[in-house]
């Protein structure tokens, strides 16, 4: 595998590698959700490209950028355990140079629901995935269910600019108790682990209302069944200081 850091050395190797390309944005700290990512990825392409980047565009909140997990060295072992040929690797400053001013968002599905409680998010996530996609080219891209929102804009945004490039969206990997990997696991004590588990079984009632009569007591941002494709049953808390999301899809897989 090779760990590269500059737009201009990924797009050096990738002219000589074979076709299709698959390739998966991720932030690191890794966990088999992320691997599941790779594996599709593996499965379907010739060459497989994941990133690594902490996106400061998209945290609104600068102690939540500040705490985020970081182990390159060990998401580098684990990407190439995986199978991943590129991994990419970029500075910050690498992505968003002095003077960068160009940015992507979305006016309605940008503003709702995660949206609403984080100002701005999701005009990091378009903007660095629409950078990424135009550095690696790649033939499809990966994401996690997990996610569905960012699926959602994702899926918008190729649509709106006529971005030819195909969207594999992966089921949502849970850990033996149900509670959804998240890089963000590893900052929830134990108390707050257990308190955590109410998301998951709340959201596998697949009902708004139950759902939010069992979150009661928590610190609930939004419990909500949203019109994606497929609908999903969604939901945001905060738990001893760590935000968590989750969803359920309503019809088709029930990841
Ligand atoms: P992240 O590194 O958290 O930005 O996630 C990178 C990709 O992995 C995104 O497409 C996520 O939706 C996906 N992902 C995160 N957690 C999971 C999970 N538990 N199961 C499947 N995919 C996931």
């Amino acid at each position: 595998m090779q760990l590269l850091r500059t737009v201009a050395d990924v797009r050096a190797a990738l002219r000589r590698a074979p076709r299709p390309v698959g390739f998966v944005p991720t932030m690191g700290a890794f966990h088999a959700g992320h691997v599941s990512l790779f594996d599709a990825a593996r499965r379907e392409s010739s060459t497989v490209v994941a990133s690594l980047f902490v996106n400061p565009a998209q945290f609104g909140d600068p102690a939540d950028l500040e705490k985020y997990p970081r182990d390159e060295a060990r998401d580098a072992a684990m990407a190439a355990e995986a199978g991943v040929d590129i991994l990419f690797a970029p500075t910050a400053v690498e992505m968003y140079p002095e003077g960068f001013e160009t940015w992507i968002s979305l006016d309605t599905l940008g503003a709702y629901l995660e949206g609403a409680f984080r100002p701005g998010h999701f005009r990091g996530v378009a903007t660095v995935c629409l950078k990424l996609f135009n550095v690696v080219q790649p033939d499809a891209v990966y994401f996690g269910q997990k996610d569905a929102q960012q699926v959602e804009v994702i899926r918008r945004m190729l649509r709106d600019l006529d971005v030819p490039i195909r969207l594999s969206v992966q089921p949502t990997l849970r850990d033996p108790d149900g509670l959804a990997m998240s890089s963000r696991n590893v900052r929830l004590s134990p108390s707050a682990r257990a308190q955590a588990l109410a998301l998951p079984r709340a959201l596998a009632t697949r009902d708004p209302v139950r759902a939010r009569a069992m979150l009661d007591g928590l610190d609930v941002e939004y419990v909500e069944v949203a019109p994606f494709e497929p609908p999903v049953l969604a939901a945001a808390v905060r738990v001893g200081g760590v935000r968590l999301i989750d969803n359920v899809p309503l019809e088709g897989s029930q990841s």
